[in-house]
């Protein structure tokens, strides 16, 4: 099982003085980088982002703890590029005429990108699911490790986290645009381009999830970027993170 890498430097989050007030004084460029988060507001995090989730989280056929690997991977690579509602309208018609890895293999790419149309992923998914196809053949889906499924074709860091969150329990975080937003906010803003490749920001992801059940944790944050800390306009006071989040009273996050 993959072990949580977040280090534990000076909690941040649940103080309300000078730092945290300091922060909130300041334009977000200007906020501390080296910011990141404690245990003790880890674990109020999990513990808020868990029962925001059981009330308010989305249930999907590809959240369950024994659902079908090759379910849930076909899901996960459809969801890079496409909301989760219209997944989950569109997986069950793709299922039902490619079943398993051994259709995806034998059947044409010209079938495949004509069950993608209704998706609009028609090229830029249909050869990367046939040479998947191909790569996994044979292969246990359930006894791939994370590194296992880095070097697949087409599946990435985001995708392989999701599989071992999804099928293991892994404590890995699922560090999509989304979930790097809400850290990027909630953590102090940074300076690196493509907050993903953040080192400080993935090891406060990874103790956050680290710190209540990894794949609620990790379904809670997907579902929070999608509903309440979206691109524009966050609904920060409905948000469960508001108490701790460096972004609150800034310009965009009013109190
Ligand atoms: S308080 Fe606002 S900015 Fe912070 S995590 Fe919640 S929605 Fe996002």
């Amino acid at each position: 099982m993959e072990k949580a890498t977040a280090t534990t430097k000076r909690p941040v989050g649940p103080r309300r003085g000078s730092a945290s007030r300091d922060a909130h004084s300041r334009s977000p460029d200007a906020l501390d980088a080296s910011l990141v988060i404690g245990r003790p507001t880890a674990r109020r995090t999990a513990r808020l982002l868990s029962a925001w989730f059981a009330s308010q989280g989305r249930s999907f056929a590809w959240r369950i703890a024994d659902a079908d690997p090759y379910g849930v991977l076909m899901a996960e690579l459809f969801l890079q590029q496409t909301p989760a509602t219209r997944v989950d309208a569109f997986l069950p018609h793709f299922l039902g005429t490619f079943p398993d890895l051994d259709t995806l293999k034998v059947r044409p790419i010209r079938a495949i990108a004509d069950a993608l149309k209704a998706l609009g992923l028609q090229n830029r998914r249909s050869i990367v699911l046939k040479n998947l196809a191909k790569s996994l053949a044979g292969k246990d889906l359930r006894r791939l490790s994370l590194e296992e499924w880095k070097a697949q074709p087409g599946v990435g860091p985001y995708v392989a986290a999701a599989m071992r969150s999804t099928l293991h329990g892994d404590l890995i975080p699922m560090i999509d645009v989304n979930t790097a937003r809400i850290f990027g906010r909630y953590a102090g803003a940074r300076t690196v381009v493509d907050l993903r490749k953040d080192k400080t920001l993935r090891s406060a992801a990874a103790m956050v999830v680290g710190s209540g059940p990894p794949r609620v944790i990790n379904w809670a944050l997907m579902d929070l970027g999608a509903a309440i800390c979206t691109t524009r306009n966050p609904k920060c006071p409905v948000c469960p993170l508001r108490r701790d989040c460096q972004r609150v009273g800034l310009d965009e996050c009013p109190r």
